[in-house]
């Protein structure tokens, strides 16, 4: 069995001469394969049967009140939102199947706390819906495993940060702890707690499963009257100048028919770029490579927090009995050229840029170094200058609005950003104050400037250890 620390050193010299076939560093292909082709951990997918060939999973209306483009976490959080909030005559089209781009492969961590509160709040909300709201109106169990979470302090200053980080969970009644690293090793016997100042242990924090929860979602929405459309590719966005000479969204096109509608949600992920140029909408984000490694089995990690080390900018993931290992690295890869056609795809991992998150995590749990690498979970995630998401209705086009942009939090964040997107889309505001999260803070000059976003995107998802914790954004 490959070990981790060798296997990684085996694996990139064999990419040096010649190349192995996980690790291609420089073609930066991606594999169009199902899932289990890198026996990806999620081993079942929302409908087994190939409906590629079979067209659209329902016949398109005529016309609907909302149309929402893209049934990943933020596609299915949305139009379960409208329709608990009441409209009903709502349509979500997605190209393939549901989590078919970035959701069916998250992590699915959920941290309750971050250094806002509004986060904060939006945080709460996934975290009842998943674990509550969704399972008393369906019945069905959405694959939340509420593990706990464990945040890394290595200096004063970083527990001094999990501190305040606590005392604002209190007033949303968020329970954590900070524990010494004695109190630690107790929880975690795994973990080396020699360089520890301190963590904060928040045990309601848990996983979620992506699969499950989007599932539940729509079938949630489809009971109160909304429409799921899977198969069905959105190739156009109608738009109308009104007497005003305002421009209001009037018509979805796909290849299956139109479908007449005043307001349309773009949730289409790394792809949303694109919706957005249909409509003449800029949409400031750019894809990156993300990745996470899962190990072989790990005696004794069963039941573990998830563990996320600010400092060494890693995470450590429950997956079962073993653990998946990612990070956010310096040097990350863009995926300049987003293809229509990748669905349920991963790319190859790069070791020379994933290497540095191996340190780190055998550092904080020695016997990773003595664990197999089972699968490699490479994929596109968005990512934009600020790190933070991009909502709310776009300024060019009256009725288009935005719901992406997550950088790697659009899982834990959906609910949460779903309801408000719901509430913008009713009501013409937000209910609580969006305006670090609203595409009308880019001023348009800066929504022009590719390079602008592409450096700062960079240089925010680099900074993500240090930004997550010590801002206090
Ligand atoms: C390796 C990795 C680990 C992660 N870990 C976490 C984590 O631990 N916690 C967390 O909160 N987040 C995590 N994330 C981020 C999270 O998974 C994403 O932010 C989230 O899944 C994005 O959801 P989305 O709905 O915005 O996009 P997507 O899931 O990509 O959904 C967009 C959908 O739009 C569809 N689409 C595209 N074009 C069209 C079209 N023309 N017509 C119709 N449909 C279209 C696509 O097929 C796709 O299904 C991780 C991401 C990665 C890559």
């Amino acid at each position: 069995m490959a070990f981790l620390r060798s296997a990684v050193r085996r694996m990139v010299s064999a990419v040096r001469s010649p190349p192995a076939p996980i690790c291609r560093t420089s073609t930066r292909s991606y594999s169009s394969e199902p899932t289990r082709e890198k026996g990806v951990p999620y081993e079942k997918t929302l409908k087994q049967q190939d409906q590629a060939s079979t067209g659209p999973s329902k016949p398109l209306p005529r016309s609907a009140d909302v149309v929402v483009i893209g049934g990943g976490s933020l596609g299915c959080q949305t139009i379960y939102h409208l329709a608990k909030m009441g409209v009903t005559n709502v349509v979500l089209l997605e190209r393939d199947r549901l989590t078919a781009g970035t959701t069916w492969h998250t992590a699915g961590l959920l941290w309750q706390l971050r250094p806002s509160d509004v986060e904060v709040e939006l945080l709460a909300h996934t975290r009842n819906v998943i674990s509550k709201d969704l399972e008393e109106e369906t019945g069905l169990h959405t694959g939340w495993i509420q593990n706990g979470g464990l945040f890394i302090a290595s200096n004063k200053q970083r527990l001094d940060e999990y501190k305040r980080l606590m005392s604002l969970g209190k007033v949303y009644g968020i329970e954590s702890h900070v524990l010494s690293p004695a109190e630690t090793k107790d929880l975690y016997p795994l973990m080396n707690v020699d360089d520890l100042y301190g963590t904060l242990y928040v045990p309601k924090d848990g996983t979620m499963d992506p699969a499950g929860t989007c599932t539940t979602l729509t079938r949630a929405a489809s009971a109160r009257g909304a429409t799921v459309i899977e198969n069905c590719r959105v190739t156009g966005i109608q738009v109308r100048t009104d007497d005003l000479g305002v421009k209001r969204v009037k018509a979805v096109e796909t290849p299956h028919g139109t479908i007449e509608t005043p307001c349309v949600v773009n949730c289409a992920g790394v792809w949303a770029t694109k919706l957005g140029e249909m409509a003449g909408v800029k949409v400031p984000l750019v894809a990156m490579h993300h990745a996470y490694v899962v190990t072989e089995r790990i005696e004794g990690i069963k039941n573990m927090p998830n563990v996320r080390d600010h400092d060494a900018s890693v995470y450590l993931r429950l997956q079962g009995d073993a653990l998946s290992v990612g990070g956010y690295e310096h040097n990350p890869i863009f995926w300049d050229e987003v293809s229509d056609k990748f669905a349920f795809s991963l790319f190859d991992l790069d070791w020379d840029v994933f290497m540095q998150h191996i340190d780190g995590a055998i550092n904080r749990v020695p016997v990773l170094e003595q664990t197999g690498i089972k699968s490699t979970v490479c994929g596109p995630e968005s990512f934009t200058a600020d790190h933070k998401p991009l909502m709310g209705e776009a300024p060019e086009v009256r009725g288009f609005f935005l719901g992406c942009g997550f950088n790697s939090a659009g899982m834990m964040l959906g609910g949460g950003c779903g309801r408000e997107l719901a509430h913008w889309i009713i009501h013409g505001r937000p209910e609580k104050d969006m305006y670090g999260y609203d595409i009308r803070r880019f001023h348009n000059s800066l929504t022009d400037n590719q390079r602008w976003i592409r450096e700062r995107s960079h240089e925010s998802y680099s900074n993500f250890g240090f930004i997550q914790a010590l801002s206090p954004r």
